[in-house]
């Protein structure tokens, strides 16, 4: 029999604790919960969750504080839990490692969606599909990596080289939040911090693949963090 994949959650709320417990329960996960960010730490070592979900807001230890140690040692998937306001401490989580974030309040299929796509970017997982992928398509869209190909509907779009490398980061990480920061250092190197630049390629990137660029549907905005590609149209 398969093993349920474990989710740690990491989260002093009651009500969104056991909110979460139930939705995960009814949808084939084991969950382990505690209230604390040092209960957080010491669970994660001995039970090694497929994936922790972790509040940023814990009355012992800060939740970036806990992932700041978390990642000291293990590369297992953190979805952070924040709230609404703490727009900073989001985008520092994720620029330290954590995998994805969710805002509350959330509803049941974002909540499944994060932690599906944390779990398939996984380290356990990766050797299995999500590597090596040579090819990806949603929608009308496909990308041929080998190639470098890409196509709307059948038909081939020209992208400039930066365009179509933004275009293959964000989706080898479909379903995944990246941040202005890590697009910018993937694509321009470690000392470019230019995000205008990084705007303007994705206004024209936009305008080539979205129907229209304005409601996007491939490439989604993360207001004030970064882009997301979708992994099938909504
Ligand atoms: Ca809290």
């Amino acid at each position: 029999m398969e093993l349920k994949p474990l989710v740690l959650i990491v989260e002093d709320e009651d009500t969104i604790c056991n909110f979460m417990t139930a939705i995960l329960n009814s949808n084939g996960y084991r969950v382990l919960k505690t209230d604390s960010g040092g209960e957080g730490l010491a669970m994660t070592a001995s039970y090694s969750p497929d994936v922790v979900l972790l509040d940023l807001g814990l009355p012992d230890i800060d939740g970036i504080d806990v992932l700041k140690k978390l990642r000291k040692w293990t590369k297992t998937p953190v979805v952070v839990v924040s709230a609404r306001g703490q727009e900073q401490e989001k985008v520092e989580a994720l620029d330290l490692g954590a995998d994805d974030y969710i805002v509350k309040p959330f509803g049941t299929s974002e909540l499944l969606a994060r932690i599906r796509t944390a779990l398939r970017h996984s380290p356990k997982s990766m050797g299995a599909e999500s590597k090596g992928k040579d090819q990806f398509a949603v929608g009308d869209l496909k990308i041929d990596y080998g190639r470098r190909t890409v196509s709307l509907a059948g038909d081939t779009v020209h992208l400039t080289p930066v365009e179509y490398k933004i275009l293959a980061l964000l989706s080898k990480n479909a379903g995944k939040v990246l941040t202005h920061d890590y697009i910018i250092k993937e694509i321009w190197g470690p000392y470019s911090s230019d995000s205008h630049t990084l705007r303007v390629n994705m206004a024209n990137l936009r305008r080539k693949i979205e129907k229209n660029p304005g409601e996007p549907n491939y490439i989604l905005t993360e207001v004030g963090v970064g882009y997301r590609m979708a992994e099938e149209l909504t």
